[in-house]
This record gives C-alpha cells, structure tokens and sequence, in this order.
C-alpha cells in the first residue's frame, strides 16, 4: 500500500456491479482498501488476486452497519441517494464518524459525501480523484473561501480539541463573519499561510475572548470559561509535567493531583504534552496507568542528568535519597527542552498532593515548551513533479503533494504545482540557491512530526533533492525509519527532451552535468572525453549559465574529437512549459543555438540520424536493413 492512503485506513470500497468494480479498480491497487461486493462473479475478470476482495450475503445496509464501527473510512461506487438512505442511520457525531466517499458510476467525479473535515472526507476525495483522473467535488464552504477547516486546524501539528461550537464557528466563517483569534501557545505556521481575504483577526488579547461577542478561535495552554459567542478550543501540547511520587502511589492519587494543579492554574488538561520524571521511576505502576489513560509519553532522566538543572525548590532531602535536589521540577524542564534547544519555563513550580484516606503522595511541577509535542512520526517525501506540465506528474506523486502537511521547494516549481496545492497547507517556497536549507527546513518539520513533501523538477532524485536530503539526514544521524522517507520519481528532463525529438536515447546513454559548483571541472572533462570514446548517447544537464559560459564549448570540442560533425544534436528547452523551445541542430553548428540552464541537450551516439524532422538513434549498432539476431521485439 502506498503510504499517502495510510492515515484513511482501513477503508472499505463497495461495488454492486462490474461496472463499478472496473471504476474503483485503480484506486483499490494503490489504497490497500477491501472491496465489498455481494456476489464474487462481478469481480471476474477485473480484479487480480492480488487485491483483497470479500462477499457479503443478505442485505448492504445490514452489513454496513458491521463495518462502521471499525472503519476509518468507505468508498462507494453507488447513486448518492443510495448511500445517502444507507448511511442515514449510522450517522452518529461528526467527530467519531467515518468519511464517506462516493464515486459516479461514470467514474468521473468523486464527491465527498460526509465526514469532510474531521474524518478527511475532503482529503481522501482529492487522493482518489487523482488515483482516478477524475474530478473531485468538495461542497464545504471552507474549501470555497481556501480556507483550512476550522475544526481540522491543529491536526497537523498534533493540537487537541477542547469546547468547541463547531459546527456554528465554521458556520460564522462561512458567512465570512469576523472571527477573533487567541493564541497563546503553539504553532503559528498556520497564519502565515491563509489566504489575504480571510475572517481572522489575530492578537486578541485573552481577556477580551472571555467577554466579546464575537465568535472565537482559542488555541492555548488555558481553558476558556463559558461564553455566549460560539468558540472553538484547540489545545496545542505544550506542557510538560514533572512527576515525583512515594512508591506505590495509585494512579487515582496521580490524576486527581494533576487535575487538581491544572484548575488551580486554568490550565488545559488537553494541553499536556506528557509526564516526566526520574528513570527510578519507570516501572512505577500508579504513574504508568495515568500516562495509559490518558494517552500521554513518560519521559524519565537519570539523577546525573536531572541534578545539573536549575530548579526554584531543590531539596536536600531528596537529593539525599534519589542523587539529585529537584525530580519534578528538573524533569519537567528537560522534556520541555527538545533538541532544537529552545527556552522553556516552569510555569508550575512543584506542589505536594496528598489524598484523603489514600496512601501515596505526588509532587507536580509543569514547565512549558516553546514547540508543541505532536505525537506524529513525521515523514519526507521526496517528489519529482516532472519537467512542467501538470499531466507530466506520477498520479502518485500528485496525491504526495495534495495530502502533505507543508510542501518545500524552489519558487518556481511550488508555482508550477500550484493548482494541485489545498486550503490550509503550508507552502514554503525558498530561492533557488537556498538548496540545503531547504533540505535542512524540511528534516526540521519532519522531526515535529508534520509531512513534508520536498519537491524538484524532473526526477527528486536526478540533480534533485532527494540526495541532498538524505545527506542532510545522514549528518543528523537518522536511524532510516524516523522520519520516515518515501521517494516518488518523476520524468526527468533527459527523458522529456527525449519525448519531444523521437527516440534519442535508443541505446545506451548517460547525463552529464556541467555545473562544477560542486564537481571539479577536470572530473567533468575526463567524464565527457571517456563517455565521448565510448560512444554513448549524451544529455547535458546544467550547460551553460550565465557567468559558466566555456564548459559547453569544451565539451563539444571534446565531442568532435570522437564523431562525425553532423552527430545530431538537439536543444531543448523549457520542454512542458508553456515557453518551451526545440531545436535540432548537429555538433559542428550547435553552439549557434541558444542553450540556458533551462535546456538540456542531447547528443547522439555514431549511429544516431536525423529523418523528417525527428531525431532517432538506432537500437543497435548493426546499421539499417541489418537483420538482428534475436527477433525483433
Ligand atoms: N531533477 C531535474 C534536474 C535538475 S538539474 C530532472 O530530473 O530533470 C537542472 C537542469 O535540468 C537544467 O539546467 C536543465 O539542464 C535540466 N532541466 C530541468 N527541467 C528542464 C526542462 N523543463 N526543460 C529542459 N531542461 C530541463
């Protein structure tokens, strides 16, 4: 399974009949779904034995109701209205619901029936439209105002919900009412990259969102008390709680402790990032309940590591018994400091808590980090988008660049991939020359926890990212699986250039970049004089720029030495874009041409030949009219 359909399973695809079946045929090789059908012969002859294919006996609306509990998500291959009547009873609470997806049986459009934001209808409509080539139709108002769902906002960044008006908030933006925004903590990627007609008004000072009646995006470490204006509370996890408790301690003792401390400090119990403490207590019982139930990370530290944090309340006492002055409070500090070294700040400083009747004691302290935790593996996936044109790019490759979190690349191919792109992503596009810190921009987020898709012309990894990335990762002394990477190719500019002349690189070929920005220039010329020997097809990368002007010529002096002048040539520039410019020329007259480091050229081999305008290089070299000595296939 392609790990873009990854967050929507499992899925289950239904069919009725072989019409539908052939429809949902792509989508079910890349997704990993099961398709549910009512009788195995309609699949006959579609469906290969590779895909997971099951029959359901009685009725489908029965049978739904067994696979709605434990699906993430259900794509139909059915009228509207029948799904609709089919669903009807299941429909529960747009929080927990699965997404529903259904697609016409022309195969044409994919619409998102229901769970849009929340379960990713939205999402996995675009994924399956480009599986399919079909159009996805997205009636939210969110995605007419290119706007992110306000109830998906924090998704990425690992934020939890807390109250929320959910429903009557979206409803506010999309009556492109004012809506206020608090934000105390987390991040403000999202800000940066809304559209300039949007309804936020940003700064909102905390105390105004407790009295105005104005509706309210609250994203904080706080809770907000009740209100008349509706509200929507995201709580990014920024808190990290220190925790020193006598053996034994129950895991009642614990929560109620911490539920205690939160209210003291109107803090949100959603915010915490998760517990730490001293790895004395690892196998404590009681602590490791409270981080189960409530689904948060235990960080323990050794004394030696604790004991050299500056802590408010050292105490001798424990020092004495467990090696360093402060468990809680230290503890809390550390793992609210993660490896980007920003500041963090006790905001907490440690309270003993006792319960009636009940044995134990906890000691709470809370510091808060600068970058949330996002409880997310991050991934990088390294895509070519091809030489330009939007019908160039792997289906595979399109649905990496519509699902990723944040998309990183080079001005001029973000612009290119522009319409692919969806409300609320994060779009960074950096200057051609800023290459490793692209890369490094792009490890940094993927360490959060966000997917990033990395994105080059032509092939990721041809002159790509992809090598950069990897080397980058190499120095951060990545394990090979987090963040993970996935690599989606695309055509690269040698192949495209080929496409639009004939067939030059029949036969065996190699590249040859020019640029010795990184490479030594005589590494370069003994590469063009061996591949100029050996009689290989050649394409150019990187010929000529503007202030690297000589290396073409030498190479076509290099190339002279060993062919024929008339060697055909092409120049190829810009090729899938709309400037795109051919020309086929021969070696003697090549340099007559313009050539920019927008074009790729290609040289032919000692049997390549021009005919009616095309270029084409043989398949061997047993010259025309030779019989080959294996059929010709
Ligand atoms: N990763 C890219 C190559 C990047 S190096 C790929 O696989 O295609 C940049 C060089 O690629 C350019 O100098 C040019 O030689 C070539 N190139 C990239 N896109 C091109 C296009 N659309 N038309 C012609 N050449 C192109």
């Amino acid at each position: 399974m392609s790990s873009l359909f990854q967050s929507f399973a499992p899925i289950a695809a239904i069919a009725t009949n072989p019409t539908a079946v052939r429809i949902l045929q792509p989508f079910l090789q890349q997704s990993g779904a099961t398709l549910w059908v009512p009788d195995a012969a309609i699949v006959d002859g579609i469906v290969d034995s590779s895909l997971a294919v099951q029959v359901y006996a009685g009725s489908l609306k029965e049978h739904l109701a067994t696979l709605w509990e434990n699906h993430t998500s259900f794509v139909f291959c059915l009228a509207t209205g029948a799904v609709v009547r089919l669903i009807a009873p299941l429909l529960n609470n747009k929080a927990t619901d699965p997404a529903v997806v259904v697609l016409d049986e022309t195969g044409k459009f994919v619409v998102s029936l229901c769970g849009g934001h929340q379960a990713g209808a939205d999402q996995l409509t675009r994924l399956v439209a480009l599986t399919l080539e079909a159009t996805p139709v997205l009636t939210g108002a969110a995605n007419r105002a290119n706007l992110p769902g306000i109830d998906v906002l924090g998704e990425p960044f690992g934020w939890r919900k807390g109250n929320g008006d959910w429903t009557q908030l979206s409803a506010a933006i999309a009556q492109q009412q004012l809506v206020h925004v608090v934000q105390t903590a987390g991040s403000t990627l999202w800000q940066a990259h809304l559209p300039a007609e949007h309804p936020f008004l940003f700064n909102t000072a905390p105390a105004m969102a407790e009295t105005a009646n104005t509706p309210t995006v609250w994203i904080s470490e706080k809770v907000l008390s009740d209100r008349a204006a509706p509200v929507g509370c995201w709580h990014p996890r920024v808190l990290w709680v220190g925790i020193g408790c006598e053996r034994g301690t129950p895991a009642s003792v614990i929560a109620s402790g911490i539920q205690t401390v939160f209210q003291q400090h109107q803090l949100a119990m959603a915010a915490i990032a998760g517990i730490a403490t001293i790895d004395l207590k690892a196998d404590e019982v009681g602590l490791l309940e409270v981080c189960q139930q409530y689904n948060l990370p235990l960080r323990c530290f050794t004394a030696e590591s604790l004991q050299n944090v500056a802590v408010p309340t050292p105490s001798a006492i424990v020092a004495a018994e467990v090696g360093t002055p402060s468990v809680a409070e230290a503890a809390a500090l550390l793992a609210s400091q993660p490896p980007a070294n920003e500041t963090s700040q006790l905001i907490v400083p440690k309270t003993i808590f006792r319960a009636e009747g009940q044995p134990g004691a906890v000691t709470i302290a809370i510091a808060q980090a600068q970058q949330e935790y996002t409880d997310r593996t991050g991934k990088l996936w390294l895509v070519g988008i091809g030489p330009g044109a939007l019908d160039q790019i792997t289906p595979a490759a399109k649905g990496a660049i519509a699902q990723a979190d944040v998309v990183i690349g080079y001005s001029l191919y973000v612009d290119l991939i522009r319409p692919l792109l969806r409300p609320g992503q994060i779009i960074e596009a950096l200057p051609i020359t800023q290459e490793r810190q692209r890369a490094e921009r792009a490890i940094a987020l993927a360490n959060w926890g966000l997917t990033v898709a990395v994105i080059s012309s032509g092939d990721c990894g041809i002159y790509g990212m992809a090598g950069l990335v990897l080397e980058q990762l190499q120095t951060h002394e990545w394990d090979g699986q987090t963040p993970e990477v996935q690599v989606f190719p695309g055509i690269t500019a040698l192949q495209a250039a080929a496409s639009r002349v004939g067939a030059p690189l029949m036969h065996d070929f190699c590249a040859i970049s020019l640029s010795d920005l990184l490479t030594p220039w005589p590494v370069i010329e003994q590469r063009l004089q061996a591949v100029a020997q050996a009689d290989f097809v050649v394409a150019l990368y990187n010929p000529k720029s503007q202030n690297r002007t000589e290396q073409i010529a030498i190479a076509q002096q290099i190339f002279l030495q060993h062919r024929s002048p008339n060697t055909p040539v092409a120049i190829v520039r810009s090729v899938y874009r709309p400037d795109q410019a051919i020309n086929l020329t021969t070696l003697a007259e090549m340099l007559q041409q313009p050539i920019d480091m927008l074009t790729t050229v290609l040289i032919g081999n000692q049997s390549s030949r021009t005919y009616a305008g095309w270029f084409l290089t043989p398949r061997g070299y047993l010259g025309f009219g030779d019989r080959p000595k294996t059929s010709a296939n």
